[in-house]
């Protein structure tokens, strides 16, 4: 089971898009997925054709113990994978977590517990440092930045790689930044393609060579509540994310034989 967070700490950056369309097209491509929806606003959750305002159970009180994994968890109607739904519940578990024992681990031990279940699992973490990014990087064997090219795309990157590597100090020795995803990407801007280059100079094969682009279908697909390598899926942005499921597939596996020769 490898574990996935999608973090930015900057909003509309494309991490919920980006953790429901890997979760779709890793599905589509055979891997057992959960996606976890750890943001209050439950984009990941609607976008994965579940109701937020019809939940009974969520991640919320999973977190809180008051509900299992099993109980927590809803299947993807179109997506063919599993989900750890939220709704606005979920910020009130920022303030309630504080007072409870191992309050960072708490996504983690439930994660344990379901370890030959499935293939991935990604995390989809809302747009802050808080309790509950801090529950996702615990959580995680790596962190998938989405970022867009843009003039101040690298402002704020430094406070997250410091908190990744403050978790990595203190509380997740796993945790590594996996890479680097341009998304939004717009080929015909110069400034685009010039900060992407910077991207590449800076931090070689930490940048995915995957380029999501700007797809409207991608952003029409939510409210039809269907993953958008589903709802079109011969248009360009569907195309990239199922180039990305590839090269995750592709860099898991390379881990994997790296892991058996040692
Ligand atoms: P975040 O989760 O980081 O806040 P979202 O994934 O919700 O970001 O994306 C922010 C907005 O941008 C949403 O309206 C989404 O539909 C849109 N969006 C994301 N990625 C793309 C893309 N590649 N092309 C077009 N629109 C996109
Ligand atoms: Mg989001």
């Amino acid at each position: 089971m490898h574990i996935f967070a999608i973090a930015n700490q900057k909003g509309g950056v494309g991490k919920t898009t980006t953790a429901v369309n890997l979760a779709a097209a890793l599905a589509q491509a055979g891997q057992r997925t959960l996606l976890v929806d750890l943001d209050p606003q439950g984009n990941a959750t609607m976008g994965s054709g579940i109701d937020k305002r019809l939940l009974g159970v969520s991640v919320y009180q999973m977190l809180l113990g008051l509900a299992s994994l099993t109980q927590a968890r809803a299947r993807s109607p179109s997506g063919h994978f599993d989900v750890l739904p939220a709704n606005r519940d979920l910020a009130g578990a920022e303030v309630e977590l504080v007072d409870l024992e191992r309050r960072e681990l708490r996504l983690r031990d439930q994660l344990a517990r379901h370890a030959g279940e499935y293939d991935f699992v990604l995390i989809d973490c809302p747009p802050s440092l808080s309790m509950l990014t801090l529950n996702g990087l615990c959580a995680a064997h790596g962190v998938i930045i989405p970022m867009q090219c843009e003039y101040y795309a690298l402002e704020g990157l430094s406070d997250l790689v410091n908190t990744i590597k403050q978790v990595h100090r203190n509380l997740n020795r796993e945790l590594r930044i996996i890479g680097l995803l341009r998304v939004m990407f717009d080929p015909r801007s110069t400034l685009a393609n010039q900060v992407s280059q910077q991207l590449e100079a800076h931090f070689g094969d930490k940048v995915f060579k995957t380029l999501v682009p700007r797809n409207v279908r991608l952003a029409e697909a939510p409210s039809y509540g269907i993953p958008g390598v589903l709802f079109d899926k011969h248009a360009k942005g569907a195309l990239a994310y199922q180039s990305f499921a590839r090269e995750m597939i592709e860099r898991v596996g390379r881990w994997q034989r790296e892991e058996q020769r040692t």
